[in-house]
């Protein structure tokens, strides 16, 4: 192992279970309930099942996209499954949550892009658990406002796309996605009426003053909400850890974003652009 590879202290966490997240841990497990909290190993499980909060992921497990920092595969994309809708509000139902992220894979196979599944997932968690609010982490469908509307037309309490990364090696990190597109898909949300969101990952190569212009774009381009964290590489196969970006400069950066207008921000080594999303929410509907 290099230097670099080697995680820093700041990067471990610490397990405390509480009486929440065991009772939906038993639940996920007796009723073979499947989030992405459990199968990414996602360290923040205690603290977000806590809250009642967690993230499924719909379309399929293999993406037509292949960003080199993800750690989902690409491949050949699965059948078209049009019950997942309501098989994953079924879960939710079931989990009792308070909110729920749903995201999932680039369908660019499919003429809509994938567009109905994520609206109908929106659809069908607001009919079997009123009150649950749903953050939506969508692909850019291409930019096409036609899919992007269908989403709209949804209302989720929060419509979230990410740009991940600066301008100046956008291309190298997303190959099939732009900068400017996903900018433009943000302001679609917005002038829709959206509570919107982004993130940005730290670590992959990117300069501090371009995190510093990334977000005074999004902000620009109307993003209400922003999360900063930590690139954690995947596996060898996946691009090298830049550099370990210490917890004080993430809370520099939550500084800076709050002084550019966000209206909510969570920043840190641990954050996941759905860490602690209800929460955001909240910070978003009292502003
Ligand atoms: Fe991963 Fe999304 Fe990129 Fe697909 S489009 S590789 S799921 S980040
Ligand atoms: Fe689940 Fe997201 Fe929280 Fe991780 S950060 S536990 S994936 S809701």
């Amino acid at each position: 192992q290099t230097p670099i590879e080697k995680k820093p202290d700041w990067i471990k966490t610490r397990a405390k279970m509480g009486p929440e997240y065991r009772q939906l841990q038993n639940l996920v497990k007796s009723e073979q309930l499947h989030t992405v909290c459990q199968e990414a190993g996602c360290p923040n499980i205690f603290e977000c099942w806590e809250d009642r909060e967690a993230t499924f992921l719909i379309g399929g497990s293999a993406c037509t996209r292949r960003c080199d920092f993800c750690q989902i595969d690409t491949g050949k994309p699965a059948d078209y499954d049009r019950d997942e809708p309501r098989r994953v509000a079924e879960s939710v139902a079931q989990m009792e949550l308070r909110y729920a992220t749903v995201t999932g894979v680039a369908r660019d196979d499919l003429d809509d892009e994938g567009s109905w599944l994520y609206a109908e997932t929106i659809r069908e968690i607001h009919r079997q658990a009123p009150g649950v609010g749903v953050e939506i982490l969508v692909p850019d469908f291409s930019g096409n406002p036609r899919h992007l509307g269908e989403v709209f037309g949804a209302q989720p309490e929060v419509f979230a796309h990410n740009v991940e990364t600066v301008p100046r090696i956008f291309k190298r990190i997303r190959p099939a996605f732009r900068y400017e597109r996903s900018l433009d898909v943000l302001t679609q949300a917005k002038t829709a009426g959206m509570i919107t969101k982004s993130n940005l990952i730290l670590g992959m190569g990117e300069e501090p003053d371009e995190v510093l212009h990334a977000l005074e774009d999004l902000h620009n381009a109307g993003t209400d909400l922003i999360t900063i964290t930590q690139y954690l590489r995947p596996s060898p196969r996946h691009l090298p850890v830049a550099r370990w970006v210490k917890p004080e400069e993430f809370v520099d950066f939550e500084q800076a974003a709050r002084e550019i207008g966000f209206l909510g921000v969570m920043s840190g080594p641990l954050v996941r652009s759905s860490y602690r999303a209800g929460r955001l929410w909240a910070q978003a509907r009292e502003a």
